[in-house]
């Protein structure tokens, strides 16, 4: 079972579900938890595990060869991304915009952009008894998350046996990353806050939930700020409410700390276990 905490935006406590419901899972049967959040990833303040290993991510970019080049222009032409441009006698590359589409590499009549390989970001596993952690994070000055997601997602498909639970710690927002880190889940839940911010962008990631055809629930988190819209709107568009996490100064400075909410907060562990048991009776989990 793959599982996937996504939310419409940021700092809605998507890894503050994410690293709860994995550290009480994992104290049953082992769990993986990934981030992939590879912009700005934070569950490892929260999972503190011994670190097992780390590789780099590449992805692939063109490499001018000055020697070969006759300044046709051609690169620069069927770039769609503009990461290619001939100025003067140069031709140059701006890997953080190239998609690596090959294009260019491939109808240069000379040969002259042979494709390299270029560091992006990096992969790194941690454990912490039963509880896998494995984080990606993309390199400072990069733009593109998508790579190092794919790649972090790769990572841990191919590492564990697929018998081992899985949740993934999104990126926010709606846009290519959270597509790429919730394509193939087999369940997202939607962490949100009782606000009207909070559901105008829930009423977006559900959208695109229901474009990828996934089976999603909502979580509300900080429980008590804010009014009842949020849980009008999933009871009236029929999406199950797995759980209210309860708005409590003392989790915001334990989070701060970088304390596991459960461990500290009574109140919390309860509304976590509570989730874990609504989602046994959606049969996601066993
Ligand atoms: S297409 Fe090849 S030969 Fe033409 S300008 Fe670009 S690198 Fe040079
Ligand atoms: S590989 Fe594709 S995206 Fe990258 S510079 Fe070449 S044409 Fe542009």
């Amino acid at each position: 079972m793959k599982i996937t905490i996504a939310s419409g935006k940021g700092g809605t406590g998507k890894t503050t579900l994410a690293t709860n419901l994995a550290y009480l899972l994992s104290q049953k049967s082992p769990v993986i938890l990934a981030d992939l959040d590879v912009e700005e990833p934070n569950s490892g303040f929260f999972i503190k595990g011994t670190k097992i290993q780390k590789q780099k991510v590449f992805r692939m970019v063109p490499d001018w060869d000055k020697e070969k080049c006759v300044l046709c222009g051609n690169c620069q032409r069927v770039c769609k991304f503009n990461a290619v441009i001939k100025l003067g006698e140069e031709v140059l590359v701006f890997n953080q915009l190239c998609h690596g589409c090959y294009a260019c590499s491939e109808l240069c009549p000379q040969n002259a952009l042979p494709m390299k390989s270029y560091e992006v970001g990096k992969i790194t596993e941690f454990e912490q008894h039963n509880l896998h952690f494995v984080e990606g994070k993309l390199n400072v000055g990069e733009e593109q998350a998508v790579p190092v997601i794919k790649e972090t997602i790769n990572f841990v498909m191919n590492k564990f046996s697929p018998d081992i639970l899985r949740i993934f710690d999104a990126p926010p927002g709606t846009s290519c990353p959270v597509i790429e880190a919730t394509k193939d889940a087999d369940y997202i839940i939607l962490i949100t806050e009782p606000t009207p911010f909070g559901l105008h962008d829930l009423k977006l990631a559900v959208e695109v939930m229901r474009e990828l055809k996934k089976d999603f629930g909502v979580v509300i988190n900080r429980y008590g700020i804010g009014n009842n819209d949020v849980i009008d709107y999933c009871t009236n568009e029929r999406i199950p409410l797995l759980g209210k996490i309860p708005n409590m100064k003392k989790a915001a400075e334990a989070y701060a700390k970088g304390e596991l909410l459960c461990e500290s907060i009574p109140e919390i562990k309860v509304a976590m276990q509570r989730i874990i048991k609504n989602l046994k009776v959606c049969e996601v989990l066993s």
